[in-house]
């Protein structure tokens, strides 16, 4: 592969870290940024060519310093779909230095027959959504730091799902489970039996390592409240790593 100078690699979901990997084979000079808002994302260590910085550059000018001080050739925006503020502050940063971009972005997740999915268009709309589907043992899987439109609501048992243990303050009767995908059939449909849910809520982060939750509920005949992604700005996209290594390797014979 003909190699970029130095590229800069927002990541924060999986198929950030499988493309940290094969630009880590590649010998791509590489910066892997991350957040850092699970405990775990401070455990990576940095490999080969690839060296791992972890929080924020501090907006979009912050970001755009950081382009230039590290001499940044190209940047990968491989955020999570529901990541609101990032991949806005990449395109103005990559505007502004004049740096080529790309983003890296899932398929969202469809439904197929005998889904029974309420879709809403942001996460403020999902109490609405339970309350309209009558639901009592809701399975959240949103994500420990978005709970709070959910505690309101007391006649609802929630099943809270992270990665990290939630903070279940405010909540009159919730339980938090911890798990990090992938996930499987089997065992989101012991985990829904167990807990006796009959509702899930759930981002629409498409991909696989969490789809087996949707299979679980079709098959169990389980209400999903399914939350839209928030509006993206028109930086080009593509959905897979071969992708992005194409435009890596075609970014580097143009430099
Ligand atoms: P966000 O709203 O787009 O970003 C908030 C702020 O966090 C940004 O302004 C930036 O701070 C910092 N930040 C975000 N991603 C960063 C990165 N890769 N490297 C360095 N700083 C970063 O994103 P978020 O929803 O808080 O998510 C934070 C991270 O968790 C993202 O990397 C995302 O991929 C991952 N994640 C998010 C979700 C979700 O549902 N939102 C789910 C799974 C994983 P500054 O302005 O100071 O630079």
């Amino acid at each position: 592969m003909t190699r970029p100078r130095r590229v800069l690699l927002l990541g924060g979901t999986s198929e950030a870290r499988q493309l940290a990997d094969e630009l880590r084979d590649a010998g791509v000079d590489t910066v892997l940024s991350l957040a850092g808002r699970t405990v775990s994302a401070t455990e990576i260590d940095s490999r080969g060519s690839v060296s791992v910085r972890v929080g924020g550059f501090g907006g979009s000018t912050g970001l755009a310093r950081f382009i230039d001080d590290h001499e940044i050739t190209a940047m990968v925006c491989a955020t999570h779909p529901f990541a609101a503020i990032m991949p806005y502050n990449a395109d103005a940063a990559c505007r502004a230095t004049q740096t080529p971009l790309i983003r890296m972005l899932r398929p969202p997740w469809i439904p197929v027959p005998r889904d029974r999915w309420t879709e809403v268009p942001s996460l403020s709309f999902a109490p609405a959504a339970l309350i309209a589907l009558g639901s009592r043992k809701v399975l959240l899987t949103t994500g420990r730091q978005e709970l709070a439109p959910f505690c309101q609501q007391d006649e609802i048992d929630f099943v809270v799902r992270s990665i990290d243990p939630a903070d279940l303050t405010g909540f009159a009767r919730a339980t938090s489970i911890l798990g990090r995908g992938p996930f499987t059939v089997d065992g989101e449909i012991q985990l829904m039996r167990e807990h006796e849910i009959d509702t899930i809520v759930s981002k629409n982060s498409g991909g696989t390592a969490t789809a087996a939750k949707l299979v679980a509920a079709r098959r169990l005949g389980i209400h999903v409240v399914m939350v839209g992604r928030p509006d993206s700005p028109g930086t080009p996209t593509v959905s897979n790593v071969p992708a992005v290594l194409a435009w890596i390797a075609a970014q580097a014979r143009s430099e």
